[in-house]
């Protein structure tokens, strides 16, 4: 069961020495219950209380890191059952799943994608994380060479796939630093497979169908030294997968059974749709997702979907507010000010650029709000647009006093032109118009509609 700070602090010292690094007990007691702060940090705990508090203030899911370096993926570490409650923090890693039957040149181009392939979008790069190499063959040398053949372009995370300790030492030892995840240690096999991923220092993919001997597993995994665990519940259809990744969470969550605090992890290639299962992982609930090799359009929706199911609900994405240049702007481009909501900022950016207007875009700090919530809220406001101008120093940049606001900021056209003395056209309420809107009423009119100083 989680403590509260209250129940903790009872069970401190109570000496306030500021030894832990907080300034008082009670401050040491509430970061232990946000899980923000160790038990070890305060010398004067004894080992069992440590150990209580170490049980009761640990994450409920594990946080698992895959592979090293720059590519390494953190997965589990959540805390909430709905995203709506806080936030998902950790997107699951997709790993595209290539066979020890396959060409050593097919395998190269699969893990070529994975390195090479990104999807810009609102300010972010997405990727696909790794690859899981598949013992199909049943071979333990065919699968040391297909793993050997990822290896030669791997560096992000992998997962060994076999049912076989022979084949998967052979493809651990094919490795080098990267420490894949293993999968799976089953109740027929843990025994050869968790002594191999301890040795190797390996995360562990452990799989049963029944809730109870999931659990029972990772705790044998676990008492066998393994320190990071996944969890397979090996669903032979969607709705099963559905059904035990939801109570695994809520277990996890509700720390009925802290054997099932770990991520999960979905082999979506034997659904069909796979599609289906891909969506399916990301919004409940898997930590790693293995695919075949997805076709663009399927990628492109997988990592958007991923993208925006870990978006914090309670923080739109933003742009950084200031002043953005959109082609080569001179004195007597256009000024347009919006929000700093990164789909609008985006969207905005694209109409612009096709429109070959070059302008200077003054992003104002909305705290990320789209113009209408933001113009609703009161944080799209006269005083905001002035702080803007003057902080950003738009006015050095053109010779006129002439400032584009979005359509749905029309209310606030009279107010803006008092405060700041600038004169204000109201832009069109769609970005897609915006093209049209600048040939009218800046290039046709001659650019600079009043001029400045
Ligand atoms: Fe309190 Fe222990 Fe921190 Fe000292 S080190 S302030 S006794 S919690």
């Amino acid at each position: 069961m989680a403590l509260k700070a209250l129940d903790i602090y009872k069970m401190l010292p109570k000496k306030n020495c500021k030894e832990c690094g907080f300034p008082t007990c009670l401050t040491f007691a509430m970061k232990l219950a946000a899980g923000k702060a160790d038990a070890d940090s305060c010398p004067y705990l004894d080992a069992a209380t440590k150990a209580l508090l170490h049980g009761a203030t640990r994450p409920p899911i594990q946080l698992v890191k895959l592979g090293v370096g720059e590519r390494q993926v953190p997965v589990g570490d959540e805390i909430v059952l709905f995203r709506h409650e806080k936030a998902f923090y950790h997107p699951p890693a997709i790993l595209f799943s290539v066979s020890d039957l396959w060409e050593k040149e097919r395998i190269v181009a699969a893990a070529k994608r994975v390195m090479e392939e990104v999807f810009p979008r609102v300010g972010e790069n997405l990727r696909f994380n790794g690859l899981a190499v598949r013992n199909d063959s049943g071979n333990p040398d065919a699968f040391g060479k297909a793993v050997a053949a990822v290896e030669e372009e791997a560096e992000f995370p992998e997962a060994l796939i076999s049912s076989s300790a022979e084949a998967l030492e052979a493809g651990l030892a094919r490795c080098g630093n990267y420490r894949p995840v293993i999968h799976a240690a089953t109740p027929e096999n843990f025994g050869q497979v968790a002594p191999l991923a301890k040795r190797f220092g390996c995360s562990l993919v452990v799989r049963a169908a029944g809730l109870a001997d999931l659990a029972r597993l990772a705790k044998t995994c676990g008492d066998l030294g393994v320190r990071d665990l996944l969890l397979d519940p090996a669903p032979a259809t969607l709705g099963e997968y559905l059904i035990r990744s939801t109570e695994i969470r809520q277990k996890a969550i509700d720390r009925s059974d802290p054997d099932l605090g770990h991520p999960v992890f979905l082999d979506a290639t034997g659904f069909v749709p796979e599609e289906a299962a891909v969506v399916t992982g990301i919004l409940k609930y898997a930590g790693v997702i293995v695919t075949s090799v997805l076709p663009p359009g399927t990628a492109r929706m997988a990592l958007t979907l991923r993208q925006n199911i870990y978006t914090d609900p309670q923080k739109p994405i933003q742009m950084t507010p200031g002043l953005y240049r959109v082609g080569e702007p001179g004195p007597d481009s256009p000024v347009l000010a919006t929000v700093n909501f990164s789909l609008t900022y985006f969207t905005l950016l694209g109409y612009l650029e096709a429109s070959r207007i070059p302008c200077h875009l003054l992003i104002i700090d909305t705290e990320g709000f789209s113009v209408l919530t933001a113009v609703a809220a009161g944080k799209f406001s006269e005083r905001l647009v002035k702080d803007s101008l003057d902080r950003y120093q738009v006015a050095g940049q053109v010779k006129h006093r002439n400032l584009v606001i979005p359509g749905y900021a029309a209310p606030l056209s009279g107010r803006i032109e008092e405060v700041t003395g600038w004169k204000v056209l109201v832009g069109p309420r769609d970005a897609a118009d915006i093209g049209e809107f600048l040939e009218k009423e800046w290039v046709a009119k001659g650019r600079a509609i009043r001029a400045g100083p």
